[in-house]
């Protein structure tokens, strides 16, 4: 009988991941026989034993658990290994393989952003060391400010200049990027509101990894006309490459990719008649995927 594999997205929270979707309709509509569930998992140092314990063939992690996930691997391949962060695993006949694909996805996200040079990181957790990694790769300033000061100096060894919420300067940027949780599952601001007035004063683009929700921190940029894009596209590029690596390169990028979107645009469409508020293309995109995020849930 041919063996059907099983695949799982672990995080806390994790109703909200719209991975299962995305990569069930590849799966479905590409015939591959293989299915993908989300674990609600609290205490991630219980990572691979619950991967073990559930046969999984591969796993995608996301929040507070993409530190544990790198721990939690027999070895890691590619950009993983620079920032010690794995958002995507795969079993290799028991051995688990880290990979790290936000910070590709990411970088896909904002290239219709162009001549970006100078980013504002806020956070500084795995997401925020994929991003600053990436960054500063391709030779852009990165300024990074984060609530606490614990793990900033990681950040400073790298390059960035970092800063908490006491002792920060604001400059003028050209983007500004939420990777904190703050917006996620509270209606917070990523850090106090003065400060988020001014730097959004002083900023060409805004981006949040968060998807599927306008988060307080996109209201305020879109009531000041600024440019903004939610996490949907950067969960769009992770989610592809992490196909990928699950079908062992079986399956075409660009098929992947098409089913992919279209699933994401599915979810949207029916809410676009909806919507005639005066917003930019990207506004518009996230306001009906949190309209469309609220109505399926
Ligand atoms: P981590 O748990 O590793 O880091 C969280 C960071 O957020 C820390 O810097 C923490 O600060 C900060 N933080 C948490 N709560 C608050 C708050 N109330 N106010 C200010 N700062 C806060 O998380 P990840 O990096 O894994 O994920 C971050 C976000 O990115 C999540 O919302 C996740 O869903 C999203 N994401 C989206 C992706 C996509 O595809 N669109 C891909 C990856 C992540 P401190 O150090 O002080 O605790």
């Amino acid at each position: 009988m041919e063996h059907r594999k099983l695949f799982a997205i672990f995080g806390d929270p994790v109703a909200h991941s719209r991975s299962p979707l995305m990569h069930n309709t590849v799966f479905k509509n590409l015939k591959y026989p293989a299915s993908y569930t989300r674990v609600h998992l609290k205490d991630g140092t219980k990572l691979r034993e619950t991967f073990f314990s559930l046969c999984l063939d591969g796993a995608n992690i996301t929040v507070p658990h993409k530190e544990a996930a790198y721990k939690a691997c027999d070895e890691i391949r590619g950009f993983a290994k620079n920032i010690g962060v794995v958002n995507t695993i795969v079993n290799e006949h028991g051995k688990l393989v880290g990979y790290n694909t936000d910070a590709d996805g990411f970088m896909f996200a904002i290239k219709e952003f162009k001549k970006v040079k100078k980013i504002l990181v806020l956070g500084a957790g795995g997401t925020a060391k994929a991003l600053c990694t990436r960054f500063l790769q391709d030779d852009i300033k990165v300024i990074v400010l984060n609530r606490s000061e614990g793990r900033l100096p990681y950040f400073e060894k790298l390059g960035c200049e970092c800063y908490t919420w006491n002792d920060f300067i604001e400059e003028k940027y050209d983007l500004i990027v939420n990777t904190t949780s703050a917006g996620l599952k509270d209606e917070n601001l990523p850090a106090p509101q003065k400060i988020i007035n001014t730097v959004l004063n002083n900023t060409k683009f805004v981006a949040d990894a968060i998807y599927g929700k306008l988060t307080p921190f996109l209201k305020l940029a879109q009531e000041k006309n600024i440019t903004f894009k939610d996490g949907a596209d950067m969960l769009l590029g992770q989610g592809v490459l992490a196909n990928q690596l699950f079908v062992n390169n079986e399956l075409k990028k660009e098929d992947i990719n098409t089913f992919m979107k279209k699933k994401l645009s599915n979810l949207i469409y029916p809410f676009l008649e909806l919507c005639n508020q005066k917003l930019t293309a990207f506004s518009k995109y996230s306001t009906l995927l949190t309209i469309a995020y609220r109505s399926y849930m």
